[in-house]
Order: structure tokens, then C-alpha cells, then sequence
């Protein structure tokens, strides 16, 4: 979105409230008014929670074992995520944005701005959007307006804090707002850089917008003076600036039960690789660098961590490339002792590129192989017949484990999740 000779350009961000408790309620409406809990798949920890449970005091992050006793007293209902759910809804959602809007730029699973530059009346413009959503898929949504993406994700927040469905900050109410926004709660700005804006005495949205923007540079980034800029209403931030995240893709997961074996570690890992090349794959894309972690829990003494960043020879996306070069030798390295319990391991794919830039090349740094076609049968398969029908031997065989608290049913991706009605 850059600026436009039509006029004054103006920017929305819509948020799902609650994402993924949403979506579970959108086929269970037991859940509605209830405190809901989602966890993460294998750990156990909060990663979404219904206002109601937010008032019972459940803090994000928290491992459920902590709150067990707030949950019972409460009854608090809690989910293990069904990502195949939350995906799926995200998508529908998305095109519905993409139907209605004219530029629509995808920022999460459960957000995205809007261009409402050619917009009449934007306030009941985002109103009717959020009406098309709840009655389309039932998610409820908050929506913030703003001259900038910064001020659009900061009348999203105000939004969403006095539950209003649109917020717009204008030049009239901006300052106002702005004097009662904490800086750290601003998009872009860390617990760094709100640190040194607190030495300087800046602690609200209002205080940074009336800084001089090149004091801002000297003491942060080029990224920090256009936050400074975009409070002003003047648009530079492109999405890219913040997003870093965009310019990596990440699998990691907790294992149910901590692993000691060097074998099952490797295993695990395998499975993370392959399911790491398969998102780059599906995104056309190959990584330059690839980090690899490994940690045992944080709730057990002592606390044990290595990780490490590889440059890869090639841009790569083939699994057996990654852990014959990389995995293989950096784990045979660093486990040699089999009496480390480790509970987590992840993978980073860095500096990604996309395959169209390889091929463009004269001398392409590698030519298609074998592999290369053998992964394409092998993600067509799984893409028709559904997840991991083939995968390597490395990684194992899947057992499908038993967790301690309930999946909803993958009711818009799976026939046999299908809704029933009786
Ligand atoms: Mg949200």
C-alpha cells in the first residue's frame, strides 16, 4: 500500500477477538459465555483464552498443571488446538476480506488491513465487514481505523479494550488517545526500545509522536524514526519493516514426554525438518540458513539449552539434504550424554529466497535433481490423501499420542469430522 494520487489514504486493521477460542466456538456454542482455554499441543501451555477466562485471572503462557485449581473452581473448559480448524476458518475469512476490499494485506493467521482509501463512509464500511463476518462465519472481530498502520493497530487496541467493534482515531480525538497509549504497547516498539524511550521520559504513544523523529534514528533505527513519522499520520511503514517473522518460517514443538535418547531426539527433529521444508516448498520458497534448538524444561533444574545457526551450501528445501549436512553431525556433537532429559527441540528456516530468483539464474547454484521430483509426488500424495501418508523413515513412525485434554473435530477439513446432527 504505498500512497495514492486518489487522496487521503486511509488504513483498517480487523482482528479476530480471541482467535482460536473463537473458532472453537463457532461449532460448539456450549463454549459461548463461558471461560474457554486453549493449550498448546503437547506442553500444555495457554495459548488463547476466552474474556471470561481472562477474567478468572488465567495468564497467558501459563502451563495448565499451574492453574488446575482456578480452572476447577471456575469450570473453565479447555482445548488441546486444532490448527487445521484455525487455519481453515483464517482462509474463509480472508477470501470473505478479499471479495469486499480492494487491497487487503494478510498480517496473521487473524488479521489483516485494509486499504480503505476509496472508501465513502470507512466507519460504516468496517462495520458492515464485521457484520459479514459474525453472520458468515461467526467470528467476532474488532476493527481499528487509522491514517497509518500504526494508528490503525492502535485504534484496533482501543477497540478491543472498550469492546467496540470499529474505533477510528481521527485528528480530532488522536492526541487524546494517544496520551493514554503506552509506548510498549505500540506496534513495532520492544521491551528494548521501550526501555530506552523510558530513560528519555517517553512513556506514551503522544510523548514518541511528539519526538523529533531523527532523535528517534540516533537513539533506535531507520524503523523507529518511521514509527515516529506513522503516529504523525504519514505513511512509510511497509509491512516487511516489522514483520521479521515473514522472513522466517519456524517449527518447533514440546515433546509429551522428555527425551533422553539421542535416536528419538534425531527423530523428532527429522519430522520437524521435513515438516519445515514442506512449508518452504509450499511457499516456493528455500532457506540460506537454517537454526536448530534443543532445551530441556524450564521448570527443571538445571535448565539446559543449546542451539546453534548453519549457512547452508545451497538454498535448500529437501529434507534428507538438511539432516544428512546439518542435523546429523550437529546432534551427534552435542548429545553425548544420555542423562539430559530434553523436552523441546525446534527449527528456523533464515534468509529464504524464492525459487523463481534460483531458476532466473544463469548458472543456477543447483540444478533440479531426483529429489526434487520425488518431493513433489511426495507433497501431492499427502496434499490429496491427507497429512504424513508418506514421509521419511527418519523421522520415525507416528504414533498418534493420547493427550490430557480434548480436540475438537476438524469440521471443515476432514469428512470424518464432519458436524452430526441429531
Ligand atoms: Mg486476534
Amino acid at each position: 500500500m504505498s500512497s495514492t494520487k486518489r487522496g487521503k489514504i486511509m488504513i483498517a486493521l480487523i482482528d479476530v477477538n480471541n482467535f482460536y477460542v473463537s473458532c472453537e466456538r463457532v461449532f460448539n456454542p456450549k463454549l459461548w459465555n463461558k471461560p474457554v482455554v486453549v493449550l498448546s499441543n503437547n506442553d500444555g501451555c495457554v495459548i488463547a483464552r476466552s474474556n471470561e477466562a481472562k477474567k478468572c485471572g488465567i495468564a497467558m503462557g501459563v502451563p495448565f498443571f499451574k492453574i488446575k485449581d482456578i480452572a476447577q473452581k471456575n469450570d473453565v473448559l479447555s482445548y488441546t488446538a486444532n490448527f487445521p480448524l484455525y487455519g481453515d476458518l483464517s482462509n474463509r475469512m480472508m477470501r470473505m476480506l478479499q471479495r469486499t476490499c480492494e487491497k487487503v494485506e494478510i498480517y496473521s493467521i487473524d488479521e489483516a488491513f485494509l486499504d480503505l482509501t476509496l472508501v465513502e463512509d470507512d466507519t460504516s464500511f468496517c462495520q458492515s465487514i464485521h457484520e459479514k463476518v459474525l453472520t458468515g462465519l461467526s467470528l467476532p472481530t474488532s476493527i481499528g481505523i487509522g491514517k497509518t498502520k500504526t494508528l490503525a493497530k492502535i485504534a484496533n487496541h482501543i477497540a478491543k479494550q472498550a469492546q467496540k467493534t470499529v474505533f477510528k482515531l481521527d485528528d480530532q480525538n488522536a492526541d487524546f488517545y494517544l496520551s493514554t497509549f503506552p509506548v510498549d504497547n505500540i506496534w513495532g516498539v520492544g521491551k528494548n526500545l521501550s526501555h530506552t524511550l523510558g530513560f528519555h521520559g517517553i512513556r506514551t504513544a503522544l510523548d514518541l509522536k511528539n519526538l523529533d523523529p531523527r532523535f528517534m534514528r540516533k537513539i533506535s533505527s531507520v524503523i523507529g524514526e518511521r514509527i515516529v513519522r506513522e503516529l504523525n499520520g504519514i505513511m512509510c511503514l511497509e509491512l516487511d519493516d516489522i514483520d521479521d517473522a515473514k522472513k522466517s518460517v519456524q517449527v518447533s514443538r514440546s515433546f509429551k514426554e522428555p527425551l533422553a535418547d539421542k535416536e528419538e531426539i534425531y527423530q523428532a527433529l527429522s519430522r520437524h525438518v521435513e515438516r519445515l521444508c514442506e512449508k518452504l516448498r509450499t511457499h516456493n520458497l528455500r532457506m540460506k540458513g537454517i537454526g536448530i534448538y534443543i532445551r530441556s524444561s524450564p521448570y527443571k533444574k538445571p535448565f539446559i539449552k543449546h542451539g546453534q545457526y548453519f549457512t547452508l551450501m545451497t538454498a535448500n528445501n529437501h529434507p534428507s539434504y538438511v539432516l544428512k549436512n546439518v542435523i546429523r553431525p550437529w546432534l551427534d556433537d552435542i548429545i553425548k550424554d544420555s542423562s539430559v532429559l530434553y523436552k523441546k527441540v525446534g527449527v528456523t528456516a533464515f534468509d529464504l529466497t524464492s525459487n523463481a530468483d534460483i531458476e532466473n539464474k544463469l548458472f543456477p547454484s543447483e540444478v533440479p535433481t531426483i529429489q526434487t521430483s520425488i518431493l513433489k509426488t511426495i507433497d501431492a500424495l499427502n496434499k490429496r490423501f491427507g497429512k504424513q501418508t508418506l514421509y521419511f523413515c527418519s523421522s520415525g513412525i507416528f504414533k498418534k499420542t493420547a493427550t490430557d485434554f480434548s480436540q475438537s473435530s476438524q469440521y471443515t477439513t476432514d469428512w470424518k469430522g464432519l458436524l452430526h446432527v441429531s
